[in-house]
């Protein structure tokens, strides 16, 4: 089951400081979007997401969206936050990921996953070779299959 365990965990992103990342050797965030930088679905950034983001981009780390949601759901969110993404990713796949570290030019060492869920985030950052940090959900659950995962996911977090 150690592909289901994150190296961190953190309560919320905004708990994780650059230091952490950059002791971790970490030079390109990947991010899970959903109950991680915001409620599921939502437009709005979680308090303090805007500036988190800023901080580590002034600390030269590149912070990129790698979410499973929709093109319509993430374009718009990503722009407001002034961030890459890649939507549809489907992790815990790798396409997603690997998509972004080429572009970047990183490989998986250089690279930070940074999510809620273990079956996506946790499975897929270890799987591509990243540091792998888990935050808390912090938004109530609305989509049926994520609800179902966490049933899953209980007792192994
Ligand atoms: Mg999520």
């Amino acid at each position: 089951m150690s592909l289901l365990k994150p190296h961190y965990r953190f309560n919320r992103i905004t708990d994780i400081a650059a230091e952490n990342l950059i002791s971790a050797g970490v030079k390109i965030v990947l991010l899970d979007a959903d109950n991680t930088l915001s409620f599921h679905g939502s437009k709005k950034p979680f308090p303090g997401v805007p500036e988190w983001i800023a901080e580590i981009k002034e600390c030269g780390i590149v912070p990129v969206i790698i979410s499973n949601n929709s093109e319509r759901r993430i374009k718009p969110f990503a722009k407001k936050l002034g961030l890459d993404y890649v939507s549809k990713s489907a992790k815990p796949l790798l396409k997603g990921f690997k998509t972004a570290l080429e572009k970047y030019g990183f490989e998986p060492k250089d690279s930070a996953v940074i999510g809620d869920q273990l079956f996506t985030d946790v499975l897929g950052g270890n799987l591509l070779g990243a540091k792998v940090f888990l935050t808390e959900p912090l938004g109530p659950e609305t989509d049926r299959f994520i609800k179902i995962k966490r049933i899953f996911e209980k007792p192994l977090r």
